[in-house]
């Protein structure tokens, strides 16, 4: 019996030997995916998003996906004016989670690309050493981030809007075929962006709002337009410069529930460059705003803050920008989507009459009321709702001319198979040379 447990000793020593010998002489099994990581310093806030492709195989589309994301908090970057470390230390949370989220083997080889939008565009245009201090400050705590960090840059507004375009038309795996194309409408705090391709539009009448792709052996003509100061709290600005041009102390608001009542700063409403022009000459400190809540009321209020008195094209949504005859199909997603999915309204199907019905309750809806049915909402955004849904209903079909018929292209979209719809992807596939401008030779791979 001692024999028989001393033999079955070595044959277990003897196999445990065999098996740590095996594994030590395979390699590692080399990584299967490559990363990119882009994050995107809006105006209200900074989010950061990590992409995977296969890494033996990264030409086709379909193939980058969304593996994570997230959110940084507190404002965006353009709000550290004041203090631009902040702005760079905001970021900390995000790289440590990018860094627990991509293997720690392809770190040093995964390009990182910060882009930021309309609020450092405003910034930059108000006080520009501040914002070269924020850049500083962003660059330096992305510099000493193990990533392959590839910059930190203003995007101008066509960049925003055509690289949303080349997002929403990757991800439905519209550009490897050659197939028509979606439009992208983006709207954010500072500014909103609308990009679509027009049988029409060649550039000729207004060769700024063209940007022309070679993608997979297709040519494109893209029309896009961003319009600064026409996101949707630069809109509120707006609108709210307007109703207290004579400087009041108080302003009777049918963009905000009844009910609703806030004392508002002169000074901080007036603080943008959006608006700062218009700023009364003499003014008291501050002034009440109290809601009405009357949505026709608010559309008028809301249409004013739109120029169409003139246009030098043959056509022109408003301020006098050219914009060719509406065409296909769109996307529409960012605060597109966070707005109309809260009121319950992202089935653009319905008849005109009836969002504009609901909106019409919304609105009407006393302020004490909201704050009841909806306890967890942020207040901020609880507040504005009524007056988002208006400017965004506003800007669709008067500003940007769609009709009954044509709003039902319009699909409200937050991710494509699990990517969220933005610029990031675009911009990095472009950044990366991740889109060939000729269709590669073997068929692409069907999407996973
Ligand atoms: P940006 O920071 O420029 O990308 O703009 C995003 C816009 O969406 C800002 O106006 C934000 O206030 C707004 N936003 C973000 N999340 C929500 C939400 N859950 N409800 C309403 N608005 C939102």
């Amino acid at each position: 019996r001692t024999v028989t447990i001393f033999v079955a000793g070595i044959a277990v020593i003897a196999l445990v030997a065999l098996v740590t010998v095996g594994v030590l002489q395979n390699k590692p099994l080399p990584q299967k995916y490559k990363y990119g990581i882009v994050m995107d310093a809006g105006s209200s806030h900074t989010a950061l998003y990590i992409y995977q492709w296969p890494a033996e195989k990264d030409n086709n589309t379909g193939r980058v996906t969304q593996t994570d994301s997230c959110r940084v908090d507190g404002p965006g970057i353009s709000s550290y004016a004041s203090n631009p470390r902040g702005a760079g230390e905001s970021l900390g949370d995000c790289m440590l989670k990018a860094r627990q989220a991509v293997p720690s083997s392809r770190h040093g080889e995964t390009p990182l690309y910060l882009g930021a939008t309309a609020g450092m565009r405003l910034l930059n245009i108000e006080n520009a050493s501040a914002s070269d201090a924020v850049f500083q400050a962003v660059e330096a705590a992305l510099h000493s981030s193990p990533f392959s960090f590839r910059g930190a840059r203003i995007l101008s507004g066509q960049e925003e809007g055509a690289f949303g375009w080349v997002t929403v038309n990757y991800l439905d795996d519209r550009l490897t075929q050659g197939q028509e194309t979606t439009g992208a409408l983006d709207l954010g705090g500072a500014s909103t962006q609308i990009s679509f391709v027009s049988a029409r539009f060649d550039g000729t009448e207004s060769p700024h709002n063209l940007m022309t792709f070679r993608l997979y052996g297709n040519d494109y003509n893209l029309y896009t337009h961003s319009y600064l100061c026409y996101g949707k709290d630069q809109a509120l600005r707006k609108m709210l410069a307007l109703q207290t041009a004579s400087g009041p102390t108080s302003l009777s608001d049918p963009c905000f529930h009844p009910g609703y009542i806030r004392t508002r700063d002169y000074s901080e409403l007036y603080a943008s460059p959006c608006v700062a022009r218009s700023k009364p000459q003499a003014s008291p400190r501050n002034f009440t705003l109290k809601g009405t809540g009357d949505f026709d009321s608010c559309r008028t209020a809301v249409k004013k803050i739109f120029d169409f008195s003139k246009c030098n094209f043959s056509r022109c949504s408003f301020n006098g920008v050219f914009q060719p005859e509406l065409q296909g199909s769109f996307g529409a997603f960012s605060a597109y989507y966070f707005v109309l999915d809260f009121l319950n309204l992202t089935d653009t199907s319905a008849p005109m009459e009836t969002i504009k019905d609901k909106l019409r309750e919304y609105c009407a809806t006393p302020w004490a009321d909201m704050q009841r049915q909806h306890p967890s909402t942020k207040v901020k955004y609880l507040a504005e709702y009524c007056f988002s849904g208006t400017y965004i209903l506003t800007l669709l079909t008067e500003g940007y001319n769609f009709t009954a018929d044509t709003f039902k292209e319009i699909t409200i979209i937050r991710k494509i198979k699990g990517s969220d719809a933005g610029w990031t992807l675009g911009y990095m596939l472009n950044l990366t040379n991740m889109i060939p401008a000729e269709a590669p030779d073997a068929p692409p791979a069907a999407p996973r």
